[in-house]
């Protein structure tokens, strides 16, 4: 082959290479954020204001028949609940002072209210994130310890004991790293905190759950009311 024809060869391959490795690099380094979309301002006191009596009214209706003293006792019903691990839409932090089950119902809710959040934030352009839960079902003993350590929302008369209430935090989010090597920039707080205000606006319209908004424990209180 003539010289001239393998260096023009070269010089093609060279510069579809520089092509692809610009175009990759741009893919890789560009971070995926719609920097138009601005955090609502929602009274979050105002809109999520369902009181303890109906959280535990709707608790008591669609929950276990009776608060659970111990663990052990825990395990007697466990069959009857769902056993909630992280998934793809929410994440379930290290709980200490409950444990992870949830009726049929509530497990549902919870599913909702994560895929929803993820498709909220898909459909304004932002970045993936997950909703962290930060307690569960609470049996007594589970209460006591809680309000040893200063817990002023822990009661023995809370819609929690009955496997019907999560709490989801309002202050940290689960953020999707990366996906097919491309580097997600982060959501800052306060704009996923009102995505997950009008995605419980809407369940809560809807009649599906109460909400109580827990400003010391940085948290959305919610009862399943199915
Ligand atoms: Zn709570």
């Amino acid at each position: 082959m003539k010289r001239s024809v393998l260096k023009f060869r070269l010089i093609v391959t060279v510069i579809i290479l520089c092509v692809l490795g610009c175009a990759l690099e741009r893919y890789i380094a560009k971070p995926y954020l719609n920097k138009h979309v601005v955090a609502k301002s929602l009274n979050y006191s105002r809109l999520f204001n369902d009181l303890n009596p109906a959280h535990l009214r709707a608790a008591k209706e669609f929950g276990l028949k009776e608060p659970l003293q111990s663990r052990e006792d825990a395990e007697a019903v466990k069959n009857k609940l769902v056993k909630i691990k992280s998934n793809d839409y929410y994440t379930i932090d290290r709980l200490t002072h409950s444990i992870p089950y949830l009726t049929e119902g509530a497990a549902e809710l919870l599913e909702t209210i994560g895929r929803n959040f993820r498709d909220s934030l898909q459909s304004k352009g932002l970045n993936p994130n997950k909703i962290i839960v930060t307690s569960v079902l609470r049996t007594q003993e589970d209460v006591k310890r809680l309000q040893k350590s200063g817990n002023v929302n822990a009661s023995s008369n809370s819609a929690h004991n009955y496997a019907t209430t999560i709490d989801i935090t309002y202050s940290r989010f689960d953020k999707i790293e990366t996906r097919l090597l491309r580097r997600y920039e982060s959501v800052n707080t306060e704009l996923l905190k009102s995505v997950l205000g009008e995605v419980l606006m809407e369940l809560q319209k809807e009649g599906k759950c109460y909400v109580k908004y827990e400003k010391k424990q940085h948290c959305f209180h919610i009862t399943s009311r199915m």
